[in-house]
C-alpha cells in the first residue's frame, strides 16, 4: 500500500461532513443493477483488502501448523472465529463466559490463515500455550523481561500470570539467583575484543577495574594501536564499574543457565539482546537500530532499521542513575574529599585484612577514587579505604529529619 500511495502527493484536510455533498450524493447513488467484483475495485484498495498480517509475522512453521491446527479444534477458538465473522453483539453479558476476555479486545482481533490476531500477536490456543511459554523463557529472563517479550508477541487470557507462574517455578533461575566470577585469560581477551570492535567499531572509551587482565604491557600497547583512552576504577570497590559489573552478571546468568538446561548459548544470547529493556528498546535495537531475526515469531517491521529515541534512551538512563544515587546516599557516610600530597591511612587488602597502612595520596582520580602511594607500591583505591592521617577517627552525631522518623547519620571526619 505505501508503494502504491508513493505516486501521490499526499494533502490531508479536515472536511466537515455536511460539506462533503458530492461524496454524500454518491454514496446514496449506488448502480443495483450489476454486483461489485473484485475487478471493478481500484488496485489500491485491493492492497489494502488483501494485507496479510500473518505473513509479516515471522515464525517457525510448524509452531504455526501446530497452532492453526490447534485453533481448529479449540472451542473458544471456533466461538471466538464467529463473533470475528458474524459481529459481536452490543451487550457484554450475552457473550460465553470463554470468550469474555476477549469482549474488549473485539475491535483488534481478526483472521487470517485460520489463525486468529490481535494486531501483530497471535492468539494461541489453550494447547499450545505451554510450549510457547516455554519458547518465551528460552534464555531464563526474568519475570519482566519476559512478560514484555510475550506482549510483543502473543495474546491469551491471564497471559501475565502464567509467565509469572512459570517464571517463579523454574528451577534453572532460581538455583542461579547470584552468579560467581569467573576469569578470561589476557590474549583470549584481547582476541575476543577485536571481533568485537570489527563487528561493531571501535569505542573510544573503555571502562574497567583494575583487574589483573586490564593491566600490563600487552593491553596497554592494544589500547595504543586501537586508540582507546582506557580509564580504570579502583578495584575491591565493584560500584564505581557498576554499568560493566551488571552488564556481565546479566550475560553470565543467561550463559549458565542455557548450559544448565542444555541449550544453545548463542541462542540464549540473541534471545536476551532482542527482549525490550524497561525503556521499550532491546539492547539489538540500542546497538543496531532493529531487532535481530530468532527462533521466536517477530513482526517483520520489527526487523526493519528503526529510529531509536537516542534521548529517551538517555533520559532513562539519567533517572535511573538519579533513583541509584537516592538509595546510595541514603545509606552512604558522607566522606570529605581528599587532596593531592595528603597524609593517609589505606587498607591494601581490604578483602583480606582490616590492617590500615600509612601512604600518600598522589593521584585524585575522581571525587571517590584516589591513587595512593604506600609500602613502596600505589594503588588505586575508592575513598571507602582511605582514612585522613592527620587527624584522628571521631565519631560526630548529626541528625537528619526523614518523614516524621529520626534517623541518625554518622559522619566519620
Ligand atoms: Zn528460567
Amino acid at each position: 500500500m505505501i508503494l502504491s500511495l508513493q505516486r501521490y502527493d499526499l494533502q490531508v484536510q479536515y472536511v466537515k461532513g455536511k460539506d462533503l455533498i458530492l461524496a454524500d450524493t454518491l454514496s446514496r447513488n449506488i448502480d443495483d443493477s450489476k454486483p461489485v467484483t473484485a475487478e471493478d475495485c481500484d488496485p489500491l484498495w485491493r492492497t489494502i483488502e488483501e494485507v496479510n498480517v500473518l505473513q509479516g509475522i515471522d515464525i517457525q512453521s510448524n509452531l504455526l501448523d501446530r497452532i492453526k491446527q490447534a485453533t481448529q479444534k479449540d472451542e473458544t477458538c471456533q466461538i471466538l472465529k464467529l463473533h470475528i465473522v458474524n459481529g459481536w453483539p452490543s451487550e457484554k453479558s450475552t457473550v460465553m463466559e470463554c470468550v469474555k476476555p476477549f469482549y474488549a479486545l473485539r475491535a483488534e482481533l481478526v483472521i487470517q490463515d485460520g489463525v486468529i490476531l490481535r494486531g501483530n500477536r497471535i492468539v494461541v490456543p489453550a494447547e499450545n500455550r505451554q510450549d510457547v511459554l516455554k519458547l518465551l523463557h528460552y534464555s531464563h529472563q526474568g519475570e519482566q523481561a519476559t512478560l514484555r517479550k510475550a506482549r510483543d508477541i502473543v495474546c491469551w487470557p491471564n497471559l501475565n500470570d502464567h509467565v509469572q507462574n512459570m517464571v517463579k517455578a523454574c528451577g534453572i533461575c532460581n538455583q542461579y539467583k547470584n552468579c560467581q566470577q569467573y576469569e578470561e585469560k589476557k590474549t583470549e581477551l584481547i582476541d575476543r575484543c577485536k571481533k568485537n570492535f570489527s563487528r561493531l567499531g571501535v569505542p573510544r572509551k573503555i571502562i574497567t577495574d583494575s583487574a589483573k587482565q586490564f593491566v600490563g604491557k600487552e593491553w596497554a600497547q592494544f589500547m595504543k594501536a586501537y586508540n582507546i583512552i582506557h580509564a580504570t576504577s579502583a578495584p575491591y570497590h565493584h560500584e564505581s564499574n557498576g554499568k560493566a559489573e551488571s552488564a556481565i552478571k546479566i550475560a553470565k546468568n543467561v550463559i549458565k543457565k542455557a548450559l544448565e538446561d542444555g541449550k544453545d548459548i548463542w541462542l540464549a544470547l540473541l534471545d536476551w539482546r532482542n527482549t525490550p529493556q524497561t525503556d521499550g528498546y532491546a539492547p539489538s535495537q540500542k546497538a543496531l537500530g532493529r531487532r535481530t531475526r530468532s527462533i521466536l515469531p517477530v513482526a517483520a517491521c520489527q526487523l526493519q532499521l528503526q529510529t531509536v529515541d537516542t534521548k529517551k534512551i538517555r533520559e532513562n538512563i539519567e533517572l535511573r542513575k538519579v533513583k541509584s544515587n537516592f538509595y546510595h546516599d541514603r545509606k552512604a557516610q558522607e566522606l570529605p574529599m581528599l587532596l593531592r600530597g595528603q597524609e593517609v591511612y589505606v587498607q591494601l587488602k581490604p578483602q583480606k585484612t582490616s590492617e590500615w597502612s600509612r601512604g600518600r595520596i598522589t593521584e585524585v582520580l575522581s571525587d571517590r577514587d584516589y591513587r595512593v602511594a604506600a609500602n613502596g607500591g600505589s594503588y588505586p583505591r575508592n575513598r571507602k579505604f582511605l582514612r585522613d592521617a592527620c587527624t584522628p577517627i571521631q565519631i560526630e552525631e548529626s541528625t537528619v529529619q526523614e518523614s516524621g522518623n529520626q534517623t541518625t547519620l554518622y559522619v566519620i571526619r
